[in-house]
């Protein structure tokens, strides 16, 4: 029975794809899972997918199957005569919502206290009122993608950097950068600055407090079983794992690059992927005579809130005329954080 009606959700959505015909364009992220990924006429990494729908020409519907973040992004940058909509509205990453305005906004005050130069860099995992607040404070967004080069053009410049919400992203590009633990700063509001440190007057990397609940769970113990288990295997990592792991892999970079990297290797090659399992285990699956296994087996919950019946039903609501999921962001919000993302696309 679950067998059939799996089919017929499945069908459904085909039958529905069919109606919209160029109407409408569906998005996938990378970490969504096989049976959505399926019906998808574009799968990338977060900015991928923004840029994919801002260039689309032809479609009035953009469906956004991801995270909240995401479809917003996308919302942002494009027209405003397209409708993006989003499956499950209430598929928020952890990593997202660790950073509110109203905390970054104290945070920001208390730095100006130590008359720096500071420039605010968001990573994309954010939402539009963090990226227009980049903007007003002459910041921007990055990905993991870029995050190394917009960190080193700031850096270059003489001022310091306010990066958030992931922590470890922060660490591994400042530590990368050959930055010293003196010279990051974990902002923190109940400490704060101190009587002007320890440390904060030093810092040129001011970090927050967050991270991603699914590659903070991976760990060097993982690195060390799975190069003990398969002799010669390489290990690729996302730059939000944590900085024991992102120290110990041969390489590191965004799911874009990995899936490259990957898809570039000999026949015979071996990795270790330290990024979300629904992801990993594709990649295997297209790279028949390579061996590809995930640091450790772990799929980001807030992606797989997004299903094929959630899918069905903004598809089959499109086609009677209704805008189910609608996202909507507010228009001096999504000014402010186009800005933001264009300073991004300048630099990358
Ligand atoms: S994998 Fe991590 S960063 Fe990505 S959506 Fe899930 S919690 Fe957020």
């Amino acid at each position: 029975m679950a067998v059939e009606r799996e089919r017929s959700v499945l069908e459904g959505i085909a039958r529905a794809k069919k109606k919209l015909g160029k109407d409408l364009l569906l998005l996938a992220h990378f970490y969504q899972h096989d049976d959505i990924v399926r019906y998808a006429d574009f799968v990338g990494d977060s900015l991928q997918l923004a840029q994919k729908a801002a260039a689309s020409e032809a479609a009035r519907f953009i469906v956004f199957c991801s995270v909240s973040f995401m479809a917003e992004t996308a919302r942002i940058l494009c027209r405003p005569d397209q409708e993006v909509l989003h499956p499950e509205p209430d598929a928020h990453c952890p990593l997202a919502d660790m950073a509110s305005i109203g905390e970054v906004e104290r945070a920001w005050e208390a730095l100006a206290s130590l008359g720096k130069k500071i420039v605010p860099v968001v990573y994309v995992n954010s939402y539009a009122d963090l990226k227009a607040f980049c903007a007003r404070h002459g910041g921007m967004v990055c990905t993991s993608a870029n995050v190394k080069k917009i960190f080193s053009r700031v850096l270059g410049q003489g001022a310091s950097l306010f990066f958030f919400p992931d922590e470890n992203m922060g660490r591994n590009v400042a530590g990368s950068l050959s930055l010293s633990g003196e010279e990051t700063f974990l902002w923190n509001p109940e400490r704060g600055l101190g009587k002007g440190g320890p440390g904060a007057d030093k810092a040129r990397v001011f970090l927050w407090e967050g991270f991603c609940i699914v590659h903070r769970l991976m760990g060097g113990p993982d690195v060390a079983r799975l190069r003990k288990e398969h002799e010669g295997i390489t290990v690729i990592v996302h730059p939000e794992c944590t900085p024991e792991v992102y120290s110990q892999a041969d390489l590191s970079g965004s799911t874009n690059f990995i899936k490259a990297t990957v898809d570039g290797s000999p026949q015979g090659s071996k990795w270790a992927v330290g990024t979300e399992w629904n992801f990993v285990n594709r990649i295997g699956r297209e790279n028949p005579g390579k061996l590809v296994i995930p640091l450790r087996e772990e799929r980001c919950r807030e992606m797989a809130k997004v299903t094929p019946e959630k899918l069905l039903g903004v598809l089959e609501g499109l086609v009677r005329g209704e805008l189910p999921g609608r996202v909507q962001v507010d228009e001096q919000v999504s000014h402010d954080a186009r800005t933001a993302l264009a300073r991004m696309l300048e630099i990358s």
